[in-house]
């Protein structure tokens, strides 16, 4: 328990492997094309190069520094299947007390019989994870044991890594009521049922070799729902609890994106042996809250984990000597994990050089702290005085490069009136809407990709490749176009779309087709399960050389006499998925990317096109984590959207399309759109949405989504138009749309097709009761 804290850590690693090899593994296994040791051979050759790799970086293979922060699906799942947390619909899953490997995947997909658990944005990440179900009655109890193998599998290399676990208030914060707990319950009532088991857990890891172990407390940075003295007073029972505990590990607590306020000092006055600060979101702590640390470490977590660019080092050694001036130990580490940046920038050679000189992935911010941590190293401190005029010479570059900033861009934006961001009223909107489109009630439409089959992938690919020239890959694409637009008059809908077969990536496909950004080939994060995103890099001022989607909407429009929806990704949800400059404020990036989709918008009403979604998918999920800062942000995004938005007639019908659960916090913004059409996810959280937007008085139209698209279930009819019934109770049926929750590209077509035929029965359905 006595062991130091290393100079320099990381709090997690990429664990998708540098050529997504993770991905790859767990879907052959889904698949049934590999078996289960297949898997955990993959999977241990991916976690010990990682510790090789972390070990060359600098990080040493004996000192703690390196965390086990692997995780087949999601850590939080892990950390359920650890202590058994499982709801009662997945009781049946215990085989001789024991969660195995394919009942944790069941949890996270669902079968053919049960709901998977929910899934939801992992903090202001575009990281998903798996919400556990507590209720009072939920049994606790060590059901796995990869945490404790990942340390033994480790050891037998001469590594000790740090485990990591979700630490157990944010762990039972982050949980949901189970379906069968009593009005009023929270989970985090049952802190005192699940602390025994941490520390047995504990003790268990010490005993396999940990000298360290990391638990997660990243709730802490969050407002939350909970009063703040209950918040305060689990903090200090859990960390009283364990670190009272003889046998066990030191305990480093980390509390990543944000900053903690006033729960430092009551973490602090609990004697853990090292607390985790994220430097580079929170804010750096008091004079006083640095004294309450004490003897515990301060790991400081200096070197941004969450964006690309270069760290700036002058600046962060100044912090440093602050801090080392105010706290006893002072150690260095990321703001947060590493698995929300690629693995190497040296994976991508075809960027272009200046450009690339401003980057930092993975490797590269490990290499930054290891840099780092000569600063607070040992008496006297070393010398980091190349690096830091090298990384000015750097930002200076980038400060002054072509591109950065365009006076035509600049000028543009500067020259917007309040008008530009208005359009007519909604009252006018809908008469000269219901005239153009002539709508039964209850329309159906879905929310824009159909499957991706190989093929069309294959397509891209030569495409991209040059095995295809440019005529015999729109005949393709028109094909495919041709097959969708086919398939959705077969099946009844009323709105259609294209399919987005063009489309690798909702997000990619604008950055491709806009100036400011570029692309990588191997960037690729992990967004949840195997399901991986390649952010493009948004580096400088934005805007749009040439008409980007109107060729293909006017293609499919020209195939049906129904109203084909124009396709577009939102200014908030391209800044969301992208790695975006940090130079200026967000909102005068959104605004660049606003300009652009607004002359798309017009060139595609100018195209016939009647009714344009602009997908903002994101809306929620850059949401500050804090109340205060919330105001600021719903005011930039909402905006931005609208001036996206707003230059279109009253006659044609915009929609947007949000992502997943929880919109209660931004019901007044979805508002704020203005937009004339919302989908929203809703299928996975039993449609709690509605009963906000009812609150709200939300008076515009609304899909609330009725196909939970994130697995591969079948929903049949009954289920649906239940879900439809139970819509229409809570807002005016002339409001509703069916709909799935979200796009259908990751979905293949036998399964689509018939929830859809059963999704368009619904809708057929209810309209007959109304
Ligand atoms: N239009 C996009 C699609 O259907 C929306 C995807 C999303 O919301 N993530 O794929
Ligand atoms: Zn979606």
């Amino acid at each position: 328990m006595s062991s130091e804290f290393p100079a320099a850590t990381i709090i997690g690693y990429p664990r998708i492997g540098p050529r997504r090899e993770l991905k790859k593994a767990v879907e052959s296994y889904w698949a049934g094309t590999s078996t289960a040791a297949d898997l955990e051979r993959t999977t241990r050759e991916l976690r010990l190069a990682s510790y090789t790799r972390l070990t060359a970086l600098g990080l040493g293979g004996t000192t703690s520094a390196i965390p086990a922060s692997f995780s087949l699906y999601d850590q939080v799942l892990d950390t359920a299947v650890t202590f058994g947390a499982v709801p009662a619909r997945f009781q049946d899953l215990y085989d001789g007390g024991r969660l195995g490997l394919d009942a944790y995947f069941t949890l996270a997909r669902g079968d053919t019989g049960r709901q998977p658990l929910e899934m939801t944005k992992w903090f202001d990440t575009n990281y998903h994870y798996l919400v556990p179900e507590i209720g009072p009655d939920t049994p606790f109890t060590l059901a796995n044991d990869w945490t404790l193998r990942q340390v033994t599998e480790a050891a037998e290399q001469g590594i000790t890594v740090r485990p990591t676990l979700i630490g157990p208030v944010t762990f039972l914060l982050l949980s949901k009521a189970a379906d069968e707990a009593p009005a009023g319950f929270n989970p985090l009532g049952r802190l005192d049922d699940l602390l025994p088991l941490y520390a047995d857990l504990l003790g268990r890891l010490a005993a396999a070799g940990a000298e360290w172990v990391q638990l997660e407390e990243p709730a802490l940075v969050v407002d939350q729902t909970v009063p703040a003295a209950d918040v305060a007073g689990a903090v200090d029972t859990a960390y009283r609890f364990l670190t009272a505990a003889t046998e066990r590990p030191a305990v480093l607590v980390t509390t990543q994106y944000g900053s903690l306020g006033e729960l430092l000092p009551v973490l602090a006055a609990t004697g853990l042996d090292a607390l985790h600060l994220d430097l580079f979101k929170g804010d750096l702590p008091s004079a006083a809250d640095l004294a309450a640390l004490g003897t515990t470490t301060l790991v400081a977590g200096v070197v941004d984990g969450h964006n690309i660019w270069k760290t700036d080092l002058a600046a962060v050694a100044g912090t440093l000597a602050t801090l080392s001036g105010a706290a006893a130990r002072v150690r260095v580490a990321t703001s947060t994990s590493l698995q929300h940046v690629p693995h190497d920038v040296d994976d991508e050679p075809q960027l272009d050089a200046e450009l690339r000189s401003w980057l930092a992935f993975a490797d590269q911010k490990v290499a930054e702290v290891v840099t780092l941590s000569r600063l607070v190293d040992g008496l006297p401190a070393g010398s980091i005085d190349e690096e830091v005029s090298a990384a000015s010479a750097i930002l200076a570059s980038r400060a002054a490069a072509a591109g950065v900033r365009r006076p035509e861009v600049r000028d543009r934006l500067a020259a917007l009136t309040p008008s530009d961001f208005t359009r007519a009223t909604y009252e006018e909107r809908v008469a000269a809407q219901h005239a153009a489109l002539r709508l039964p009630v209850l329309p159906t439409t879905t929310i824009g990709s159909f499957p991706q089959t190989a093929e069309v992938r294959s397509a891209r690919a030569r495409f991209h490749r040059g095995d295809l020239t440019a005529e015999q890959y729109t005949l393709l694409m028109r094909e495919e176009i041709a097959r969708v637009i086919a398939l959705q008059e077969d099946l009844g809908f009323d709105v259609l779309v294209h399919g987005e077969p063009e489309r690798n990536d909702m997000v990619q496909y604008f950055a491709e087709n806009l100036d400011g950004f570029e692309v990588t080939v191997h960037g690729w994060v992990q967004s949840y399960g195997s399901r991986c995103t390649r952010p493009s890099i948004l580096w400088g001022d934005v805007s749009r050389p040439r008409a980007i989607t109107v060729l293909w909407a006017e293609y499919a429009q020209s195939l049906t006499d129904k109203p084909v929806k124009g396709m577009l990704t939102g200014p908030v949800t391209i800044l969301a998925w992208s790695f975006v400059r940090d130079d200026q404020p967000l909102g005068e990036t959104a605004n660049q990317v606003a300009l652009a989709l607004r002359d798309e918008v017009a060139d595609l009403e100018s195209a016939g096109i009647r009714v344009i979604q602009v997908d903002e998918p994101a809306l929620r999920e850059l949401l500050p984590l804090r109340g205060a800062l919330q105001a600021d942000y719903l005011a930039w995004s909402v905006n931005s959207f609208r001036l996206a938005t707003a230059g279109a007639a009253p006659a044609t019908q915009i929609h947007t399309h949000l992502c997943y659960s929880e919109f209660g916090a931004v019901i007044d913004a979805i508002d704020g759109l203005d937009a004339d059409v919302t989908s929203i996810e809703a299928a996975r959280s039993r449609m709690e949405v509605v009963t906000d937007l009812q609150a709200q008085g939300f008076g515009r139209g609304v899909g609330p989504g009725v196909y939970d698209i994130h697995s591969p279930r079948i929903p049949t009819e009954d289920e649906m138009a239940e879900l439809v019934e139970k819509a229409v109770r809570h807002v005016p049926a002339r409001q509703v749309w069916v709909n799935p929750d979200c796009g259908l590209k990751t979905r293949g077509y036998a399964e689509t097709t018939e929830s859809l035929r059963n999704l368009v029965g619904a809708a057929a359905r209810v309209r007959e009761q109304l």
